[in-house]
């Protein structure tokens, strides 16, 4: 008799996951407070104080919010002089928005590998690609993964570039004692739902620098002049002003944050040595990382000592209820959007007047081979995961445990029609 689910047997969990996004009277207090103000926009004051308390919490002095991560990591490409012409690095293993937010700007996104142990921007990589229309390196801190700033600062300081920060995934995270966000010359957060600071949609931008925070507070706002004459319109703006119930989370959000961080760090070493023995090793990171932020638990599959397929494995898993999925499943610039001449954007940025360079994807493959080994190799489970008791914890040890036990029984399993465990 089939023992496994995938095969008609019982799985060992049924539970929906419960714990994310959290909220306790302190989120029912802040929404009615700035429902009853009617002050319900990016003016209030509410808006003010996360800004202030959240650039403070990461080091940095001066923080402008916005509606998403993905407008933040647009207004600070924009602040930092990014335009028509001009090429910017983001790792190829990363979500679409790292990219997305520099072709939205009309820019173009260079597409660089990642190191396997951190699966962060590869800097012999980035610096690879260094050309004279180079203006900014975006590393992503990914999965709460500090990239390697001791690398990347030097390297953009020697070529005159910008450095900006991707921490969409990553709040809270410390490369050496400082938290990420305060690191490079700018930084933009994400500040969805499903991010460990959560307000259903926000973002966040940081600096320490005086005159690009003015300018991103200018930007943000119609690009107004804020100082002398409301009225008057310096430069071409936009509104990206965040609704103040967002704040209304995003305070209480943030006093919860650091018990979270706690909790999601001592659950993923649990996790970690409990799937040690059954094919699946977690990617733990670089020694220099004081805080890793876990928004997702990274486990690398090890395909000889189970003896199936990852996507046979994985839908084993799922059907054993195992919140369970394939991380980023291909390089980014294998998007269509980026792929494919028949979709990708015409004009500006890829071929205009303003860029004399040559942009051709289907040739990065070849220089991104991690970004390729990693989309077929790597489990992951996400970091709220980590959130919930122990029980469900032990549940996902035990799902490994039977599904490494009973692997002679995938043999012959075809993966793909039974659980979709396609990204
Ligand atoms: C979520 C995310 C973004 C975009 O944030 P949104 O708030 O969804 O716009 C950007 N970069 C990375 C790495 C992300 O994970």
């Amino acid at each position: 008799m089939a023992l496994l689910a995938i095969n008609g047997g019982e799985p060992i969990r049924t539970r929906p996951l419960r714990e994310w996004p959290q909220y306790d009277q302190r989120d029912y207090e802040g929404l009615r407070e700035v429902l009853e103000s009617r002050d319900w926009g990016g003016y209030s004051p509410k808006v003010r104080e996360f800004e202030e308390r959240f650039a403070a919490y990461c080091g940095a002095r001066f923080g402008i919010s916005t509606p998403t991560g993905t407008s933040a990591i647009q207004l600070a490409l924009r602040v930092l002089g990014v335009g028509p012409g001009d090429e910017v690095i983001v790792p190829a293993y990363t979500f679409i928005a790292t990219a997305s937010a520099v072709l939205l700007e009309n820019a173009v996104p260079v597409f660089a590998d990642v190191d396997s142990e951190t699966s962060c921007l590869d800097v012999d990589s980035a610096k690879s690609l260094i050309t004279e229309r180079t203006k900014v390196i975006l590393p992503v801190h990914l999965y709460g993964q500090p990239a390697d700033m001791d690398r990347l600062l030097p390297l953009a300081r020697e070529h005159g570039l910008s450095l900006l920060e991707d921490c969409a995934q990553a709040h809270g995270a410390e490369w050496r004692g400082q938290r990420v966000g305060s690191l490079g010359d700018m930084s933009a957060f994400s500040l969805m739902t499903g991010k460990n600071l959560a307000a259903g949609e926000a973002g966040i931008v940081l600096t320490d620098d005086e005159a690009l925070a003015e300018r991103a507070r200018r930007l943000e706002n119609q690009g107004r002049d804020l100082k002398r004459d409301f009225n008057a319109y310096l430069e071409l703006g936009y509104n990206l002003r965040m609704s103040a119930f967002a704040a209304a989370l995003l305070l209480p959000g943030m006093e919860r944050l650091p018990a979270q961080l706690e909790t999601r760090s001592r659950n993923a070493q649990f996790l970690a040595e409990g799937l040690r023995p059954f094919g699946l090793r977690h990617i733990r990171g670089d020694d220099r990382t004081t805080k890793h932020g876990y928004h997702i638990f990274e486990l690398e599959y090890e395909e000889e000592a189970v003896g199936v397929s990852r996507e046979t494995y994985l839908a084993a898993m799922i059907a054993e209820g195992i919140p369970m999925s394939t991380g980023y499943g291909y390089g980014l610039y294998r998007s269509p959007v980026f792929w494919d001449r028949k979709v990708r954007p015409k004009g500006c940025p890829l071929s205009c007047p303003f860029y004399s360079g040559q942009v051709d994807y289907t040739r990065d493959p070849e220089r991104c081979p991690v970004t390729e080994r990693l989309c077929h190799s790597r489990i992951v489970i996400r970091g709220r995961v980590l959130l919930e008791d122990q029980e469900e914890l032990e549940d996902i040890i035990r799902g490994a445990e039977k599904v490494y036990e009973n692997r002679a029984e995938l043999q012959g399993v075809s993966a793909l029609s039974k659980a979709g465990a396609k990204p």
